[in-house]
């Protein structure tokens, strides 16, 4: 991934004004939000005349050092550790983002999270993680307008725009605020996805591509549309390289017992990490034991990346198929997926990737990553379940002898012979999710409009932040230190069980997972049957994180 060092100013900080700019392009860019946004003003980084920020949001300040009235670092949120070099100023009088319980200060000192991320835009440390930022010569962005000013900033952006199109997150449990830290497990949906699904039920609903009426032409329109949606959204060549499926499960099965079934043989062998959730790990094993394959896998460091050089040894002649994830659902290490990929070429090995953690959190380009197969589900990225997809190159999905038999996959039948469709027909027997494949592409619309860039460095920064904060909670063990990560934070307490922590959390209406992930080999690896998953998504704020920490603090 590379990062975007020319962005970065002479004291090795991110330009501030950029950062700005990201985020007002973020939540300006929220689907119904721009009406309400007033203009964001900016103010010199903090660092750059010695003055201190009022709010201290997602610097890592540690509680304590905030009731000392000690130096804190903007350099490194990360981190946490007073920077010698940095100019003491007064305590900030917020506590967001501290660590410190809202409830535990005066909440009407509590800054509104706009407040606080706009503290964290000044406060970001760098490598930015994205790989492509947005052209900042848009006419969109709002720093062309010539508001750029020192000093007196506000009001600022209204960020809970964004928290608002999720009616879900408006509700209590257990008499407190939902917060919502379950999000590798699912998303929830935008009321952009719900009412989309309910039109179609309302005004379009209807079997597709076989009858001659209007809903039929309406419904085929909107299923056909939501495919060519996601081919924009995956950058593949043609609609014809989208099939609908369940969900990654169904499209990783898909290709085992198509592809596999029909073109390895026995001494064949399959590569996968030990980050694989199950669902990438049993239909090859399932093919293997019944083709006489052979199942290799990239060992992890301790920080849980995968060790390339040891993949670099796996390989060889023999190689058929590489398949592995983008991003960990467990540990949420971001793999080096063009690296791996290129690599398996060298082979002539296919490769499948699997997005199903990626897709949310991060721009995909499938033929930038030059994979023969990409595999996400949509209820993981704020669209419905029971709809997926499967990404393959054209020529190979034609190529690939069809799973299921029935409707729709047929040109022609007869007694004694059919005919296939091309793909994706020929992959899409009886009658589909139509309705949320739909819901699927309003999903898909929605990240689209925040943009996915944007999406990435606003996760990226929350995650440092929760990060932080969460190495300073005694007895907590992260699991999972990739210096490239995506949205999960997991983590063992000492003297608790995983299911008794989660348990508590859920008193206090904070949602996370324990639990062994499906991704029981990973777990193993790092000497644990299970962790607590908190995991983030663009809709998460400081507030989020700091709850849940103060919980943390609190359990003992
Ligand atoms: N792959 C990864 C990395 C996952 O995290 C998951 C679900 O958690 C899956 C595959 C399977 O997704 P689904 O259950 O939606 O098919």
């Amino acid at each position: 991934m590379s990062s975007n060092h020319q962005h970065v100013n002479g004291n090795g900080l991110p330009d501030v004004n950029i950062l700005a700019q990201l985020a007002n392009q973020y939540f300006k860019s929220a689907p119904n939000g721009q009406a309400s946004i007033p203009t964001y003003r900016l103010e010199p980084p903090a660092h750059s005349n010695g003055t201190v920020p009022q709010s201290v949001a997602g610097s890592g300040i540690s509680p304590s050092a905030l009731e000392q009235g000690a130096a804190f670092n903007i350099k490194d949120p990360q981190t946490s550790l007073p920077d010698p070099h940095f100019v003491t100023g007064q305590v900030p009088k917020s506590v967001a983002g501290s660590g410190i319980s809202p409830a535990v200060k005066n909440a009407e000192e509590v800054p509104s999270f706009e407040q606080e991320l706009q503290q964290i835009i000044k406060q970001i440390s760098i490598p930015f993680p994205v790989s492509q930022l947005p052209d900042f010569s848009a006419p969109s962005f709002y720093f062309l307008s010539g508001q750029l000013s020192s000093g007196n900033a506000q009001p600022p952006f209204d960020l809970n725009t964004i928290k608002a199109d999720f009616p879900i997150l408006k509700q209590q449990v257990n008499g407190r605020p939902l917060i919502w830290l379950d999000n590798a497990a699912t998303t929830q949906k935008p009321k952009q996805v719900i009412e989309r699904i309910s039109q179609f039920y309302e005004t379009e609903n209807s079997n597709i591509h076989r009858a001659a009426h209007e809903l039929a032409a309406r419904a085929t329109d909107a299923y056909e549309g939501a495919r060519k949606k996601v081919q924009g959204f995956l950058g593949a060549a043609s609609p014809n390289e989208i099939v609908f499926v369940r969900g990654a499960t169904e499209a990783i099965n898909l290709v085992a017992q198509s592809w596999g079934e029909q073109f390895l043989k026995a001494g064949d062998e399959i590569i996968v990490s030990h980050l694989e959730h199950h669902a990438n790990i049993v239909p090859w094993q399932q093919l293997a034991a019944k083709k006489g394959l052979v199942l290799r896998v990239i060992p992890v460091d301790e920080d849980g990346q995968v060790i390339i050089e040891e993949y670099a040894k796996l390989l060889n002649p023999k190689t058929k198929l590489v398949s592995f994830t983008q991003v960990s659902n467990a540990l949420g290490t971001v793999t080096p997926a063009a690296e791996i990929t290129a690599m398996a070429r060298t082979t002539g090995a296919k490769v499948l990737i699997d997005g199903a953690q990626a897709v949310s959190h991060k721009r995909v380009n499938v033929q930038e990553l030059n994979c023969d197969w990409y595999v996400f589900s949509g209820h993981k990225v704020f669209g419905p379940t029971g709809i997926g997809v499967l990404y393959g190159k054209e020529a190979l999905l034609n190529d690939m002898q069809p799973w299921q038999g029935g409707g729709n996959m047929i040109r022609d039948v007869t007694f004694e012979h059919t005919a296939y469709q091309p793909a994706p027909a020929r992959f899409e027997a009886g009658t589909g999710n139509i309705a949320d494949a739909v819901g699927l592409g309003a999903a898909l619309d929605y990240v689209s409009k925040i943009g996915l860039e944007l999406i990435e460095l606003y996760e990226h920064n929350l995650l440092h932040y929760a990060t932080g904060l969460l190495k300073q909670v005694k007895g907590l063990r992260l699991i999972g230190t990739a210096a490239d990560k995506a949205g999960v934070l997991s983590f063992v307490l000492e003297g608790f069980k995983t299911e008794e922590v989660g348990a508590y959390l859920n008193k206090q209406g904070i949602a996370v997972r324990s639990g062994h992930h499906c991704a029981q080999p990973i777990l193993r690896r790092f000497g644990v049957e299970s962790t607590v998953r908190p995991s983030l998504a663009l809709y998460n704020t400081c507030a989020d994180i700091d709850a849940l920490v103060q919980a943390l603090h609190q359990i003992r």
